[in-house]
């Protein structure tokens, strides 16, 4: 049984109808009907524009404090500005206050007092912020240098906090501008509010951009693999001119094999420190532990299945070499690029053979002291009865003694192919 809310006229009513029993056809025709996606009201405008305010008045604060800390520390390090002071408060000062020790401090207190007004101390029987009481000794009054208030300087609440600025000032001396600009540092004392409005975008924004090492080396393990998957294709195709016997291959379509595959070899040892890299990042958590080692593993099958036809070029060009070799007039006749060509792609390809060899070599201990480690960490399980462990360790054990055996084979069949020159 079907029924809708249908108008006097019978005609679909969604709001103001009365319900009414209608046919299938006509329950399935009605607007609306199958229409998932609903009304849409898109609010960003509106809300973009009521968050706009927010966001100018957040900005405006900002940049005002931020040239108020500028300002001051200009001040602060002018020399110029200090005697200019000292002229003008000289005759006062030496009437208001007798020459003494606080002498200099009460000077940067006229600078700093110069950006903002000091909130009267007499009026402010708490910290703000705290709503500690304050006293002359435990809990003194401290000044914020950018806002005038007065505030605590109680380390555990940290109301306020001297923050420690370095500045680039004009000490003299040298001729052009660089040698002429020195760092000072200065300690500035600034309330938590301040420090907020100052700070905690440009906190949030290095925090967002910071990468944790092990996302980096990822990144740049992602960026050679990606590098290499784009390079293999030509280099196949390389590799099958060069195989195609009806055509013999060109002195420079072997150089370009030999540069392609030593562009490749390059691209797999840095592939192959980036997952290296990962795999020895020092960590406690078993599961970042169990991540990286995944991605190392991973590297080790990505390594070993694409390697593979790079193998396969120093056997062609031994062979091209040697049936070159074979036919003695032929040899007579080679252009004296084609005869450098030969010697630079033998000679080049003998390292390469090498770094080949070094990189399983190096496959094969890493995976040995894995091997160590996780027998090590099952013999502690075991030993403090972690029983859930252990089947997991002994899994990832049995992965790598069959990861061992392989590159072990890889290792011999490659000492086969390549016999010490
Ligand atoms: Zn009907
Ligand atoms: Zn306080
Ligand atoms: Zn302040």
């Amino acid at each position: 049984m079907y029924q809708i809310k249908l108008s006097r006229a019978a005609l679909h009513e969604p709001v103001r109808g009365a319900w009414c029993r209608v046919c299938e056809s006509c329950y399935v025709s009605r607007d609306g009907y199958l229409d998932h996606k609903g009304f849409v009201r898109d609010h960003t405008s509106d809300f973009k524009s009521l968050r706009q305010k927010n966001v100018d008045k957040q900005h405006l604060e900002t940049s005002r404090l931020d040239k108020r800390l500028t300002k001051l520390t200009q001040v602060l390090t002018d020399p110029t500005a200090a005697e200019m002071l000292n002229v003008q408060q000289q005759s006062a000062a030496s009437k208001l206050w007798p020459v003494n020790l606080n002498g200099l401090r009460n000077q940067r207190k006229l600078l700093e007092q110069t950006i903002v007004n000091w909130e009267d101390d007499a009026k402010v029987p708490n910290c703000p912020f705290c709503k500690q009481t304050f006293t002359n000794f435990s809990l003194r009054k401290h000044h914020c240098r950018l806002c005038g208030k007065v505030v605590c300087g109680d380390t555990r609440t940290g109301c306020s906090s001297e923050v420690g600025l370095n500045v680039n000032v004009n000490v003299g001396g040298g001729k052009t501008l660089t040698e002429k600009m020195g760092e000072v540092a200065l300690d500035v004392r600034i309330c938590r509010e301040c420090n907020g409005v100052l700070f905690s975008k440009r906190d949030f924004m290095d925090e967002v951009a910071r990468k944790p090492p092990d996302q980096k080396s990822y990144e740049t393990m992602v960026e050679f693999e990606k590098g290499i998957i784009t390079m293999l294709p030509r280099f196949q195709k390389l590799l099958a001119t060069l195989q195609d016997s009806s055509r013999p291959p060109t002195p420079q379509q072997r150089s370009e094999a030999s540069k392609t595959r030593k562009r490749l070899l390059d691209a797999f040892t840095q592939y192959d420190i980036a997952a290296k890299r990962i795999v020895n990042l020092p960590t406690d958590s078993p599961t970042q532990q169990q991540l990286q080692r995944s991605i190392y593993l991973y590297s080790v099958e990505f390594l070993q299945t694409h390697m593979f036809p790079l193998k396969a070029l120093p056997k062609i060009l031994k062979q091209t070499k040697s049936s070159k070799l074979g036919n003695g007039h032929h040899r007579g006749l080679g252009s004296p690029a084609s005869i450098i060509d030969d010697s630079s792609s033998v000679v080049s390809s003998n390292p390469e053979v090498d770094a080949e060899e070094k990189l399983l070599k190096e496959q094969l201990a890493v995976l040995e002291e894995q091997k160590f480690l996780v027998g090590e960490m099952i013999a502690s399980a075991k030993a403090s009865r972690r029983f859930e462990e252990i089947g997991a360790l002994a899994q990832s054990l049995g992965e790598l003694e069959k990861e061992v055996e392989k590159v072990e084979g890889q290792i011999k069949d490659f000492e086969k192919r390549n016999p010490v020159w």
